[in-house]
């Protein structure tokens, strides 16, 4: 960690110089990162038996620290630490899910970019994700394929160019935002300059477990993109937001973009409507939209999160009666084939 010198002030009211711990960048949070299930319940105080190294095989942990101090210490149901942590659960096999259960491998145009819905294309930055989520319906997808950089994000803006029916590109990976920030600025420069192309998305959950993902470099491109850009956070929990997440988020909207939120409805975490109103609350009281609620897709390893549609269907009931329209999110599944996601 690095440290700066500031002048603070005593308490007699002279100032005198110390020396304060400065926040790590994001690159360094990453580098950090906790990576194995028993070092997370180490530093949580929770016995590691509740990891897995089999389901860790498959798909390691990966958790920065920054996600890690806001979880309760001692607590084996935190609704931060379920997210993250390894469990024998996953190594159950079921009849049910699927390596690829949204259908991505049939929607790919080539050099990266999936389109599943009429105007919009999804491109896939980057397979590298700042944290690793259990239930992740990408965790097998085949990320060697996709494009690598300029050279090859070239083929994939040349793809977009040719069809005028395009008016959105959406950022996804992975995770766009693990990108540098010159990589990125690059990518929204060329995109914004295809003259059909309206809107700019970025699917992102990097703010989420590294708030100061949101430097003053990508806010600098954020100011300037040609087009209206709209960012889909990925909150689960109203624990997850904190002070210096809060500060991120209210950052982004001052840049200008629109901030909208999508969480997964899962099972012991956040399938409760006390759980969903006080996420729902804390982000529309930062300007973030509740937009989706996704049921869990089921992919192999992940179905012990499951929740049904009628208890989530009911969530969603109840959170109509109690939050402002434009708090409530819409409950949707995907399905393979599908024009957009199916509501419920
Ligand atoms: C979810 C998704 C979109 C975006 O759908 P919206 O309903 O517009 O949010 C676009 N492309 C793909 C491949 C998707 O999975
Ligand atoms: S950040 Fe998103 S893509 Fe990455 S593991 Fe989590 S849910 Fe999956």
């Amino acid at each position: 960690m690095g440290l700066v010198m500031a002048t603070i002030l005593a308490t007699d009211g002279h100032s005198v110089e110390a020396t304060l711990p400065s926040e790590p960048s994001w690159q360094e949070a990453m580098k950090r990162a906790i990576r194995s299930g028993h070092d997370l319940c180490k530093r949580l105080a929770i016995a590691p038996a509740l990891s897995s190294s089999q389901a860790e095989a498959d798909f390691p942990v990966f958790v920065p620290l920054e996600y890690v101090n806001r979880m309760r210490k001692g607590d084996p149901d935190d609704p931060l630490l379920r997210q993250v942590a390894s469990s024998h659960d996953e190594t159950l096999r079921s009849d049910v899910a699927l390596l690829d259960p949204v259908g991505d491998l049939a929607a790919q145009l080539g050099g990266g970019v999936l389109q599943k819905y009429e105007r919009r294309v999804l491109l896939i930055t980057t397979g590298a994700c700042a944290v690793h989520c259990r239930y992740c319906f990408r965790r097998h997808f085949p990320y060697e394929t996709a494009p690598k950089g300029k050279t090859g994000w070239s083929r994939s803006l040349r793809l977009i160019e040719q069809d005028r029916s395009i008016d959105e590109v959406i950022l996804s990976g992975g995770d766009p935002l693990t990108l540098a920030d010159e990589s990125l600025s690059w990518l929204i420069r060329q995109i914004g300059a295809i003259g059909h192309v309206q809107r700019i998305r970025i699917h992102t959950r990097v703010p989420v477990v590294i708030p100061q993902r949101v430097c003053e470099s990508l806010l600098k491109w954020v100011r300037e993109s040609a087009k209206p850009l709209f960012f889909v956070m990925h909150f689960n929990h109203a624990q997850e937001i904190d002070h210096s997440v809060a500060k991120s988020l209210r950052a982004l909207v001052s840049a200008g973009a629109t901030v909208l939120n999508q969480a997964v409805l899962l099972r012991g975490i956040n399938d409760s409507v006390e759980a969903q109103k006080q996420l729902c609350l804390k982000l529309i009281n930062l300007q973030v939209l509740p937009y989706y609620l996704h049921q869990l897709d089921l992919v192999q390893g992940a179905l012990h999160y499951q929740v049904t549609d009628q208890a989530g269907a009911k969530i969603v009931e109840a959170l109509r009666a109690q939050l402002p329209g434009y708090g409530v999110p819409k409950l949707v599944r995907e399905l393979a084939g599908q024009q957009s996601k199916t509501p419920l």
